[in-house]
Order: structure tokens, then sequence, then C-alpha cells
């Protein structure tokens, strides 16, 4: 991938396209294409065919999707396999016609078995049943990864999957109904303090553990593996550590500075018990996470506080 090819960045507004966009634009990338929702609808297949026949695209970093936490994905499953199968289908196929270099689709750990050994190695995935309440997400991104292996099985293309673990960063969605946890404890807790409320509610038992990779590192791995990554297997994104909830909420507690108690409401799911990747084929090809939780959650909370709360 040189300075001046097209590049052309696929959910370029959403927390991981933004910060594949700022990573690129840093690195001195000066041919960055992108288009807001309005201007191309990647659902719909003759504007994304038009637009890759227009733009003479040598790379794709395909991180358009629609997603959304545990409740989101539980009250809108049509949605959620609907629109994630057109957008991917769309551009992976438009990408081929148009004879793009490269492409590069960004899964989910949803991907892997509900039950799956942990940490997840790259080679369960198929390898049992899903967690139910992202179940309609999980299998749009199976099939946009087979679709990626397919199409250089058939067609000799170079398209290359990656499997991120739960992230958050600049950009996130801080909407509670929608949002996934972090994001959202981060709001609970800041506005609880600022009410003084007595306590903070937390969905579920708390017991489950998740693993967060901040957006800028993964924005950097996506852009080595777009450097170096060939194979059509797929490549786990982590950091190689997880933390249950109740700990991530204690976290967020203490940055934020709220005195007040935690209550669980364990009457809302708990989604997949555990979810940590295994990073030993991304480190073995010689890249890792820099960026800790601590001071990541500390980043973001800085950056809620100017410009989420400032926009409201
Ligand atoms: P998941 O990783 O796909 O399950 O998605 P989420 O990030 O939405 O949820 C992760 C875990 O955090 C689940 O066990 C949720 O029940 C729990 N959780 C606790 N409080 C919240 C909250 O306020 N919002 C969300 N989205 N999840 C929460």
């Amino acid at each position: 991938m040189n300075l001046h090819d097209r590049i052309y960045v696929a959910g370029h507004k959403g927390l991981v396209g933004s910060a594949i966009l700022r990573a690129l634009e840093a690195q001195g990338y000066n041919n960055l294409i992108c288009r807001t929702r309005s201007e191309l609808d990647l659902r719909d297949r003759g504007q994304v065919s038009r637009f890759f026949e227009q733009n003479a695209i040598d790379y794709v970093f395909l991180a358009a999707a629609k997603v959304g936490g545990i409740a989101a994905n539980n009250d809108y499953p049509a949605d959620f396999i609907r629109d994630n199968l057109l957008i991917q289908t769309n551009v992976i196929d438009a990408a081929y016609r148009a004879n793009v270099t490269k492409l590069m689709f960004l899964g989910s750990t949803c991907i892997y078995p509900k039950l799956a050994p942990q940490p997840l190695k790259e080679e369960y995935l198929l390898s049992g049943d899903l967690e139910p309440t992202n179940k309609p997400y999980a299998i749009a991104k199976i099939a946009g990864i087979n679709m990626c292996q397919s199409y250089n099985r058939q067609h000799g293309t170079s398209f290359i999957s990656v499997m991120p673990t739960n992230m958050y960063g600049p950009n996130d969605n801080f909407d509670l109904q929608t949002s996934h946890v972090l994001p959202a404890l981060l709001r609970k807790f800041h506005e609880a303090k600022e009410l003084g409320a007595p306590t903070v509610e937390v969905w579920g038992s708390g017991t489950p553990k998740r693993e967060f990779l901040h957006a800028d590192d993964l924005a950097e791995a996506c852009i080595f593996l777009m450097k170096h990554y060939e194979d059509s297997e797929i490549v786990n994104v982590g950091v190689g550590e997880d933390i249950s909830i109740k700990e991530l909420a204690e976290m967020i507690k203490t940055i934020v500075g709220y005195e007040g108690e935690i209550v669980f409401n364990a009457s809302i799911p708990d989604g997949t018990p555990r979810k940590l990747v295994d990073v030993s084929k991304i480190n073995g090809l010689g890249w890792q996470a820099q960026i800790s939780l601590e001071t990541g959650l500390r980043s973001v909370y800085e950056a809620f506080q100017k410009e989420y709360l400032i926009k409201q």
C-alpha cells in the first residue's frame, strides 16, 4: 500500500472507520476516499456499483456495518442481519468487479460459538452454536468472511478478514438503549455523579467477562495487516486480557469519581459468558496492542466530557 494509493474507508464516521481514517492520515496516506451515508447508501447495490466503477479504488477497509449492544441486537434482529448482509455483499462484489488490489473485511468476535474454549482461537469458527442475543449479526459476519474466502478461491482476489474484540474509543455510540457496555457505563456514571443519584444500574449479573480494545490500536492493526497479511484465514485482534463487567463498572466509577452504589439488574441478559480472543497469531506476525484499558478509558472519558456533552 503506497502513500498515493486510492484507499476507500467504508464507515468512516463510525468508531472503527474513523480510527482507521485518522491513522491513515497520520501515516501520510494522501488519497483517502470516504462517503457519508447520505452520499452513498451501501445497502443499495446500484449506488455501490457506480461508486466503484467511477472511483478507481485500490484498497478498501470495509468497516461499515450496522452495530449495536446487546439490547439493540436483541430488539432489531431483522435489521441487523439484513443491513449487514446487504452492505458487505454489495461492497465485496463491487470491489471484485472493479479489480481492487485488496479489501479488508472487519468482523467481530461474536462469530465464535457461545461456549467455545477460551481464549478464542481462529480455528474455532463454525465449531458450535452461537450466542442467541446477537446471532443474526454474527451470521451476517460469518457470511462476509466466507464470501471473502470464496471470492479469493474462485476469482483470485486478495480479500482478508479481521476479527476485533469489543472496541471502544472516540466517536462511540453513547445512546443508552443501543450502545455497548463501555460507553453506556461511562455515560451512566457521569450522569449519576452530575445528578447526585444514589445508585447506578448495571445490566445483568456483572459476571460476564469482556476484552476491550481501543479503536486506535485496532486501526494500527488494520493498516499493519493490510500491508503484511495475505491469507484467507481470519485473524483476531485483541489485547489478550479480559475483565468482568463488575470490574469494568468499578474502574469506570473510580475514573468518573462517582461515590454512590452499583446495582446489578439480573433481569437483563448477560449475553455470552466470555469472549477473550487468542492473539498469538497477530502477535506472531509482529503486532501488539499498546493502549492499556485504564489509559484508554481516561482519554475517552475526557473526550466524552468535551465533545459529546457539548453537542447534547
Ligand atoms: P456484547 O459484548 O455483545 O454482549 O454487548 P454489550 O457490550 O452490549 O454487553 C456486554 C455485557 O455488559 C453484557 O453482559 C451486558 O448485559 C452488560 N452490561 C451491563 N450494563 C450495560 C449497559 O448499560 N449497556 C450495555 N449495552 N450492556 C451492559
